[in-house]
């Protein structure tokens, strides 16, 4: 598949958007979802929320959802193979040739090299990964909140607490490893959902002069 050129323009609500590729990073609770939802549905590209594909397949009982359950019932992260597979087929539907919005992956570095290799091997690297900013007591707060509205088995507090610890030592990482490729974006993840969501797209590398990712994955 041939590179694409980026070609849409984040302040013209005319305009036709295409091809993103952009990936949302943040601890849990942090708005991932509900934020790549608005930005994909902004682009009309597909959001790909390894969680949700998860919890999808625990509930139609598939091996990969009885694989997947174990892991995330105690809050870990479920083993990069396995979710490595499982994007890289999703990655490969036609759906995905306007680009994607990935929400929970990568996660790990291990997963974000898979990721990078896919995509160098297409010709279409990522534009853009936003990462949010957001503090503790926040996200515990929110989380709280999560639990009671959505009974997530996986939102209860001690959970909560070890998905933050496996954010900090598996996901974090990822903050450096995309900003030596100068493909990230920090996003105050704290306001209103619809300002939360202008500051991503303004974060984002512009079809006239703004970050070039194919430098950026040279890097
Ligand atoms: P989420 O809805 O994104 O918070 O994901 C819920 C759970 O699914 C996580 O706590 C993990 O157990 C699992 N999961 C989702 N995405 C990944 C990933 N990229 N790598 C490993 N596990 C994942």
């Amino acid at each position: 598949m041939a590179s694409s050129p980026l070609r849409f323009e984040v302040n013209s609500p005319n305009r036709v958007e295409q091809r993103l590729r952009i990936v949302l990073l943040g601890p849990p609770g942090a708005g991932k979802g509900t934020q790549a939802a608005r930005v994909a549905c902004r682009f009309g590209t597909p959001h790909i929320a390894t969680g949700d594909i998860f919890r999808a397949n625990v509930a139609s009982g598939t091996e990969l959802g009885r694989t997947a359950q174990e892991y995330m019932d105690r809050g870990d992260l479920v083993p990069d193979e396995v979710v490595i597979a499982m994007v890289m087929e999703r990655l490969a539907a036609d759906d995905c040739e306007a680009g994607f919005v990935l929400d929970g992956f990568p996660r790990t570095v291990t997963q974000a090299e898979a990721l990078d290799r896919r995509l160098v091997e297409q010709g279409s690297p990522l534009h853009a990964v936003a990462c949010f900013d957001i503090t503790e007591d926040e996200l515990l707060r929110r989380l709280a909140g999560r639990a009671a509205a959505q009974h997530r088995a996986d939102d209860a507090e001690q959970t909560i607490r070890h998905r933050l610890e496996v954010y900090s030592v598996k996901t974090r990482p990822l903050i450096d490893y995309y900003r030596h490729r100068r493909l990230l974006t920090m996003v105050d993840g704290v306001g209103k959902v619809e300002d939360v969501t202008g500051r991503i797209l303004t974060g984002l590398p512009s079809s006239n002069g703004g970050r070039d990712p194919a430098l950026a994955l040279a890097v």
